[in-house]
Protein backbone atom coordinates (compact mmCIF):
# COMPACT_ATOMS: atom_id res chain seq x y z
CA UNK A 1 0.00 0.00 0.00
CA UNK A 2 2.76 2.25 -0.12
CA UNK A 3 3.62 4.77 -2.81
CA UNK A 4 -0.34 4.97 -3.61
CA UNK A 5 -0.87 8.89 -5.59
CA UNK A 6 -2.80 10.83 -3.93
CA UNK A 7 -6.47 10.82 -5.77
CA UNK A 8 -7.31 12.92 -7.93
CA UNK A 9 -11.00 12.47 -8.36
CA UNK A 10 -13.46 10.58 -6.24
CA UNK A 11 -16.61 8.92 -7.15
CA UNK A 12 -20.16 8.31 -5.69
CA UNK A 13 -23.09 6.18 -5.59
CA UNK A 14 -26.42 7.38 -3.57
CA UNK A 15 -29.44 5.55 -3.37
CA UNK A 16 -32.81 6.27 -2.06
CA UNK A 17 -36.54 4.54 -1.82
CA UNK A 18 -39.84 6.34 -0.10
CA UNK A 19 -43.10 4.31 0.12
CA UNK A 20 -45.87 6.55 -1.93
CA UNK A 21 -48.66 6.86 -0.01
CA UNK A 22 -51.74 9.50 -0.25
CA UNK A 23 -50.99 12.75 1.02
CA UNK A 24 -52.34 13.74 4.32
CA UNK A 25 -55.20 14.08 5.67
CA UNK A 26 -56.26 11.27 3.13
CA UNK A 27 -53.16 9.11 4.52
CA UNK A 28 -49.39 9.31 5.91
CA UNK A 29 -48.05 10.22 2.72
CA UNK A 30 -46.33 14.05 2.90
CA UNK A 31 -46.21 16.21 -0.14
CA UNK A 32 -44.18 14.98 -2.89
CA UNK A 33 -40.94 16.67 -2.94
CA UNK A 34 -38.34 16.19 -5.60
CA UNK A 35 -35.15 18.58 -5.07
CA UNK A 36 -37.39 21.19 -3.58
CA UNK A 37 -39.80 21.24 -6.22
CA UNK A 38 -43.23 20.65 -4.79
CA UNK A 39 -45.65 18.16 -7.20
CA UNK A 40 -49.41 18.50 -7.08
CA UNK A 41 -49.68 14.32 -6.54
CA UNK A 42 -52.03 12.84 -4.75
CA UNK A 43 -49.25 10.26 -2.87
CA UNK A 44 -46.29 11.37 -1.36
CA UNK A 45 -43.36 9.86 0.59
CA UNK A 46 -43.35 8.47 4.05
CA UNK A 47 -40.72 10.02 5.62
CA UNK A 48 -39.03 11.88 9.12
CA UNK A 49 -37.95 14.83 6.86
CA UNK A 50 -39.70 16.33 4.14
CA UNK A 51 -38.90 12.95 2.16
CA UNK A 52 -36.90 14.22 -0.31
CA UNK A 53 -35.92 11.19 -2.02
CA UNK A 54 -34.04 13.08 -4.78
CA UNK A 55 -32.29 15.57 -2.33
CA UNK A 56 -31.15 12.38 -0.37
CA UNK A 57 -29.91 10.32 -2.66
CA UNK A 58 -27.70 13.16 -4.03
CA UNK A 59 -26.42 14.25 -0.58
CA UNK A 60 -25.78 10.34 0.06
CA UNK A 61 -23.71 10.26 -3.42
CA UNK A 62 -21.64 13.17 -2.48
CA UNK A 63 -21.29 12.06 1.36
CA UNK A 64 -20.12 8.64 0.04
CA UNK A 65 -17.77 9.88 -2.73
CA UNK A 66 -15.75 11.95 0.44
CA UNK A 67 -15.88 8.64 2.04
CA UNK A 68 -17.82 10.13 4.94
CA UNK A 69 -20.18 9.07 7.05
CA UNK A 70 -23.82 8.47 5.22
CA UNK A 71 -27.20 10.65 5.54
CA UNK A 72 -28.76 8.26 7.86
CA UNK A 73 -25.64 8.11 10.27
CA UNK A 74 -25.36 12.07 10.16
CA UNK A 75 -28.62 13.00 10.55
CA UNK A 76 -30.32 10.23 12.26
CA UNK A 77 -34.25 9.57 11.91
CA UNK A 78 -35.10 9.54 15.35
CA UNK A 79 -33.39 12.59 15.70
CA UNK A 80 -36.93 14.95 16.66
CA UNK A 81 -34.41 18.08 15.16
CA UNK A 82 -35.01 16.40 11.59
CA UNK A 83 -38.88 16.08 12.07
CA UNK A 84 -40.43 17.09 8.86
CA UNK A 85 -37.19 19.22 7.77
CA UNK A 86 -36.18 20.83 4.71
CA UNK A 87 -33.41 18.05 2.97
CA UNK A 88 -31.71 21.13 1.28
CA UNK A 89 -30.27 21.31 4.47
CA UNK A 90 -28.93 17.50 4.33
CA UNK A 91 -27.32 18.76 0.84
CA UNK A 92 -26.08 21.68 1.88
CA UNK A 93 -23.90 19.79 4.74
CA UNK A 94 -22.62 17.49 2.33
CA UNK A 95 -21.69 20.34 -0.26
CA UNK A 96 -19.71 21.97 2.78
CA UNK A 97 -17.97 18.86 3.52
CA UNK A 98 -17.54 18.45 -0.06
CA UNK A 99 -15.54 22.07 -0.34
CA UNK A 100 -13.74 21.45 2.81
CA UNK A 101 -12.36 18.54 1.32
CA UNK A 102 -11.28 20.32 -1.36
CA UNK A 103 -13.28 19.23 -3.83
CA UNK A 104 -16.35 20.36 -6.75
CA UNK A 105 -18.78 18.80 -8.74
CA UNK A 106 -17.39 17.96 -11.94
CA UNK A 107 -20.76 16.12 -12.77
CA UNK A 108 -23.53 14.33 -11.50
CA UNK A 109 -26.30 12.21 -13.31
CA UNK A 110 -29.33 10.90 -11.42
CA UNK A 111 -32.14 8.89 -11.87
CA UNK A 112 -35.77 8.92 -11.05
CA UNK A 113 -38.03 5.82 -10.65
CA UNK A 114 -42.21 6.19 -10.26
CA UNK A 115 -44.96 5.83 -12.60
CA UNK A 116 -46.18 9.31 -12.11
CA UNK A 117 -45.43 12.00 -11.43
CA UNK A 118 -43.96 12.23 -14.85
CA UNK A 119 -40.50 13.75 -14.57
CA UNK A 120 -39.21 14.86 -18.07
CA UNK A 121 -40.80 17.90 -17.50
CA UNK A 122 -38.91 19.02 -14.47
CA UNK A 123 -35.73 17.60 -15.20
CA UNK A 124 -34.15 21.24 -15.90
CA UNK A 125 -35.80 22.24 -13.00
CA UNK A 126 -34.43 19.51 -11.06
CA UNK A 127 -31.09 19.80 -12.04
CA UNK A 128 -31.21 23.43 -11.33
CA UNK A 129 -32.35 23.47 -7.83
CA UNK A 130 -29.08 20.34 -7.04
CA UNK A 131 -26.64 22.52 -8.84
CA UNK A 132 -27.57 25.58 -6.75
CA UNK A 133 -27.26 23.55 -3.86
CA UNK A 134 -23.36 22.34 -5.12
CA UNK A 135 -22.03 24.99 -5.91
CA UNK A 136 -22.01 23.94 -9.82
CA UNK A 137 -22.98 25.23 -13.03
CA UNK A 138 -26.11 23.68 -14.00
CA UNK A 139 -24.70 21.73 -17.08
CA UNK A 140 -23.08 19.52 -14.14
CA UNK A 141 -25.87 18.37 -13.12
CA UNK A 142 -28.13 15.65 -15.01
CA UNK A 143 -31.54 14.47 -14.07
CA UNK A 144 -33.56 11.81 -15.85
CA UNK A 145 -36.98 9.80 -15.34
CA UNK A 146 -37.76 6.14 -15.90
CA UNK A 147 -40.59 4.24 -15.55
CA UNK A 148 -40.87 0.61 -13.07
CA UNK A 149 -42.96 -0.69 -16.41
CA UNK A 150 -45.95 -1.06 -13.65
CA UNK A 151 -45.01 -3.74 -12.03
CA UNK A 152 -43.65 -4.18 -8.56
CA UNK A 153 -44.08 -1.59 -5.95
CA UNK A 154 -42.68 1.15 -7.52
CA UNK A 155 -44.79 0.08 -10.62
CA UNK A 156 -47.57 0.16 -8.90
CA UNK A 157 -47.19 3.84 -7.52
CA UNK A 158 -46.55 2.40 -3.94
CA UNK A 159 -43.09 4.05 -4.20
CA UNK A 160 -40.85 6.03 -5.69
CA UNK A 161 -36.79 5.24 -6.09
CA UNK A 162 -33.78 7.35 -7.37
CA UNK A 163 -30.14 6.47 -7.84
CA UNK A 164 -27.43 9.07 -8.07
CA UNK A 165 -23.63 8.88 -8.94
CA UNK A 166 -21.94 11.63 -9.13
CA UNK A 167 -17.75 12.90 -9.66
CA UNK A 168 -15.96 15.00 -7.44
CA UNK A 169 -12.97 16.45 -8.88
CA UNK A 170 -10.25 19.09 -7.14
CA UNK A 171 -11.54 22.55 -6.65
CA UNK A 172 -9.10 25.10 -8.35
CA UNK A 173 -6.45 26.74 -6.26
MG1 LIG B 1 -34.82 9.19 2.12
Amino acid sequence: MTNTPPLSCRIGHGYDLHRLEPVAPAGAGRPLRLAGLLFDHPSGPVGHSDGDALFHAVTDAVLGALGAPDLGGLFPDTDPRYENADSALFLDAAAQRMRDAGFTVGNLDATIICERPKIGPHRTTLGANIAERLGCPPDRVNVKGKTHEQVDAVGEGRAIEVHAVVLLLPAAG
